[in-house]
């Protein structure tokens, strides 16, 4: 068995010891003679599962009793129509565009009501994130929308935007559990787990229990309503178990590796390693504006087509995976979430400088 270095924006690298740990479960789980996949989510067995994996959860983000945890599906896409069937009762949102993914809430959110661009960093394709101490929010607003780490750019908000008193919603599916967080200054803060918790299939949703009622737009079907799930504990209809499982798993390795105060010194430095050399290369540079560059998400190129694809190349046949950036973009992007070692960082600089030598 050989396993890569993994750099995929997502589904993404997961804990070596998680995947062991499930594998060593596969036939047997615990004595019940099966595997989790063919267990039965009202068994025993499963709700000890999924309250574990939302008590691990609240713990490591440290999540008070006003806010619900659904562990659902239908991806973080989903969520673009589910927060504005849910939210908008004055049919008014907010949005901050910094990339594909907000882009895409915002034009779902046009669907159900008035959506706003309040901000936008399109102009220098979201290179950066805009200056969002001073907003128009509209007066009617029921909440402002962000994506708090943009995947395919390579940026995060370091600072939240100030919403004016207004809901915050945030889409946080690639920056998940990498550090601390307030949990008290979100509405609701969502993300599918694919990029930084577990396998695709589960969205978490975080959400503050006011924001939760039947009061919702007329025909949304009962499985996109919150508060559905929320009555059920996220068991209304068979969740998508395997995948919580191994979510819970994850939550249990970051407890054990010191919690996310720990990730957050650990992504900084991982990050700090990768983004120095970008700084010093003669070749490579970064591509998105310093003070916003994302801990997880680490877009670079060279200036040139050809050599990006050569590098990709060459990096795979060196065991690199996943190096290429979004087919939006071009380029190279390296996604280094929680599971990725720092010694996978160390190793991938060290092929870049070798290929920078090699180039010039
Ligand atoms: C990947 C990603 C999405 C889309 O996730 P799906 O689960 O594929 O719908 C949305 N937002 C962000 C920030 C992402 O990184």
């Amino acid at each position: 068995m050989s396993r890569v270095y993994n750099f995929s924006a997502g589904p993404a690298v997961l804990p070596e010891e998680v995947l062991k740990e499930a594998a060593e479960e596969m036939l047997d789980y615990r004595g019940t003679g099966m595997s989790v996949m063919e267990m039965s989510h009202r068994s025993k067995a499963y709700d000890t599962i999924i309250k574990e994996a939302e008590a691990d959860l609240r713990e490591l983000m440290q999540i008070p009793d006003t806010y619900k945890v659904l562990f659902l599906q239908g991806g973080a896409s989903q969520q673009f129509a589910m927060i504005p069937m849910n939210l908008m009762k004055h049919k008014t949102a907010d949005y901050i565009i910094t990339g594909q993914w907000a882009k895409k809430a915002y034009q779902e959110a046009c669907l159900y009501g008035k959506a706003n661009q309040i901000a936008s960093s399109e102009d220098k394709t979201f290179s950066y994130i805009p200056d969002c101490s001073d907003l128009p929010v509209s007066e009617d607003a029921d909440y402002v929308y962000i994506c708090e780490n943009n995947t395919i750019y390579g940026t995060k908000f370091k600072e939240l935007p100030n919403t004016k008193g207004k809901t915050l919603v945030a889409d946080v599916s690639s920056c998940f559990l990498s550090e601390p967080v307030d949990v008290t200054r979100y509405g609701l803060l969502y993300g599918g787990v694919q990029k930084n918790i577990g396998p695709a299939g589960v969205v978490i949703v975080i959400i503050r229990e006011d924001l939760i009622s039947e009061d919702v737009l007329p025909g949304t079907p009962t499985m996109l309503k919150y508060k559905t799930h929320a009555d059920a504990d996220s068991l209304y209809n068979t969740p998508p178990a395997y995948g919580i499982y191994i979510c819970g798993k994850v939550f249990k390795w970051l407890k054990k590796m010191g919690g996310l105060s720990v990730m957050k010194e650990r992504n900084e430095k991982k990050a700090k390693i990768l983004y120095d050399y970008l700084d010093e290369s003669r070749l490579f540079r970064g591509t998105v504006e310093k003070k916003d560059r994302s801990l997880m998400n680490v877009p670079f190129v060279t200036g040139s087509d050809e050599l990006d694809a050569k590098f990709v190349k060459e990096a795979k046949e060196a065991g690199f995976e996943n190096l290429k950036g979004h087919r939006s973009v071009g380029g190279m992007r390296a996604s280094i979430y929680n599971a990725m070692p720092v010694e996978g960082v160390e190793a991938l600089v060290a092929f870049m400088r070798k290929f920078e030598e090699e180039n010039r």
